[in-house]
């Protein structure tokens, strides 16, 4: 339980460079709730979420600077980590307009995605669908969606296996236990 929310606390979108914390966009942390419910996500890493002025990585209109923003990395509950083509489809779904995809290409770190409140919260662009890692960004016009119809690890059923309890008896002993359908 974090201080911001079931999953999240302000300390994990401190400032890289200073350790400051400013007050996130609740509609930022409302939405990353969202995806981690539909990933079923063990957890949701912020690579980088505020940034003040000082930050090498910011620049004047970063949406960092304005506590709207995040770079995320899904891990689920197996440990692996989610793609960011992934990362991206789920982060539209649940409203984000601001969004890119951040592949480390060297296949080092693992992939991550920026999300942003842009659209719903002031930004001199109401939205961005870009790849960091390539270089490219769509324009709202082109309709790109990231939208794929992945089922996520959130939206699958349960699985659920039919049990019997089933007790022997022998030599005047009982054995009993649960047989499993396989
Ligand atoms: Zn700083
Ligand atoms: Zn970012």
């Amino acid at each position: 339980m974090g201080n911001l929310s079931t999953h999240f606390d302000s300390s994990e979108f401190a400032c890289s460079c200073c350790g400051k914390t400013v007050k996130m966009s609740d509609l930022l942390i409302d939405r990353l709730e969202k995806m981690h419910k539909l990933m079923a996500a063990k957890a949701i890493y912020i690579n980088s979420g505020y940034r003040c002025n000082n930050n090498p990585w910011g620049s004047p209109t970063d949406a960092h600077r304005r506590g709207m923003a995040a770079d995320i990395r899904v891990q689920r509950k197996d440990g692996s980590y989610y793609t960011s083509e992934d990362i991206a489809e789920a982060a539209e779904r649940v409203g984000f307009k601001g969004i890119g995809m951040m592949e480390d290409l060297s296949g080092i770190n693992p992939p991550a995605c920026h999300v942003d409140t842009r659209g719903d919260e002031p930004y001199i662009y109401d939205w961005w669908h870009g790849d960091e890692s390539r270089h490219i960004d769509w324009t709202k016009d082109s309709g790109h969606t990231f939208i794929r119809g992945t089922v996520f690890d959130g939206e699958k059923p349960a699985t659920q296996k039919n049990s019997v309890k089933v007790t022997l008896e022998f030599d005047d002993h009982q054995y009993s236990g649960l047989l499993e359908e396989m």
